[in-house]
């Protein structure tokens, strides 16, 4: 049988199988070496799976290869990553206004990361029933101006109107798996809720070993859309990681610096003081935003770091 995992809790996954949830087990190594990841199975996973004998378990045999996938560095294992979730469609930022106040910095890791992951963002201003004042009208235009010209979706909603979800935000999802992530506060579990009134979002911080000895802090899972596609929520995760990646490579993951590739006189140009640098010279003439640049300048300090 094959069926795709919607469920992990460390040792047991829920696969769904054509219409039948079936609990199953790993029997056997999965050889994972080249992800050097600490779980081998991730929410999102199509799998292989038999029943066990005269049971109505099952053993999962064989992870099919996965389309793409989001992971984030083990806090616990060094050089080790958490698979977060696989085989989808995009990735939703909810992001607010106000509480809390989401920044364009954040707003643009996140973005960074679905780029490395090669997974399309889509950004979803929530609580929109509070935004008022000058201050909030700015921020919205932003967030409009700066996002939508470089093929970032932002849809406005607020998760307390049913009809609005329905009518602005679904068109995005239906037919489609989409994984979750924002701040704490900004109204993921509300929309998950609302969304899927069966979904019961309760918080999830799960701690403990699981049967491998592995560390785990939080479980994603999927829920079904009624009007078809599903949606992967990642309770507790605030930041996927970024591929390791080289410096020069960052502004691969900025769309506005990818289509000059190759456009500056050095071919490692890190694009901050080299002379002959095509994307100072955008900056310079207004082509790229200074609040993206400001950003990529950041990351890249911070991945310098890092190192
Ligand atoms: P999460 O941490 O991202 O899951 O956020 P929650 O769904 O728990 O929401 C945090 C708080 O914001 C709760 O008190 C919600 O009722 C509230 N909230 C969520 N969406 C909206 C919205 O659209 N408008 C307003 N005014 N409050 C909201």
């Amino acid at each position: 049988m094959k069926g795709r995992v919607i469920k992990s809790t460390g040792s047991w996954y829920t696969v769904q199988v054509e219409e039948k949830m079936i609990q199953a087990r790993l029997k056997g190594k999965f050889k994972q070496d080249e992800l050097k990841l600490t779980n081998p199975i991730a929410v999102g996973d199509w799998v292989g799976l038999d029943l066990e004998e005269g049971q109505a378990t099952g053993v999962i045999r064989e992870i099919f290869p996965r389309e793409n996938y989001v992971i984030r560095k083990s806090t616990r294992k060094q050089h080790f990553s958490h698979i977060i979730a696989s085989n989808l469609d995009q990735a939703m930022l909810v992001i607010t206004m106000k509480n809390p106040r989401t920044s364009l910095g954040f707003i643009d890791r996140f973005l960074v990361s679905t780029e490395s992951f090669r997974i399309p963002a889509i950004l979803v201003v929530n609580k929109m029933d509070l935004m008022e004042g000058e201050d909030a009208q700015d921020w919205l235009q932003d967030i409009h101006e700066i996002y939508e010209p470089l093929g970032y979706p932002v849809v406005e909603v607020s998760a307390l109107e049913n009809q609005q979800l329905k009518d602005l935000l679904i068109p995005h999802l239906r037919g489609k798996s989409t994984l979750i992530s924002g701040h704490s506060g900004v109204g993921k579990s509300t929309l998950l809720n609302r969304l899927i009134p069966d979904a019961r979002q309760e918080t999830k911080e799960i701690s403990g070993y699981s049967s491998k000895g592995v560390h785990t802090t939080t479980f994603a899972e999927m829920f079904f859309l009624q009007e078809g596609g599903d949606l992967i929520d990642t309770p507790g995760i605030k930041e996927f990681g970024i591929l390791e990646i080289e410096e020069y490579e960052l502004s691969h993951y900025f769309p506005e610096m990818r289509v000059h590739l190759g456009e500056c006189k050095y071919n490692n140009c890190q694009h901050v003081n080299e002379p002959g640098c095509k994307i100072l010279k955008q900056l310079e003439e207004g082509y790229i935003h200074p609040y993206r640049y400001e950003s990529y300048v950041n990351i890249l300090n911070e991945e310098d770091s890092h190192r």
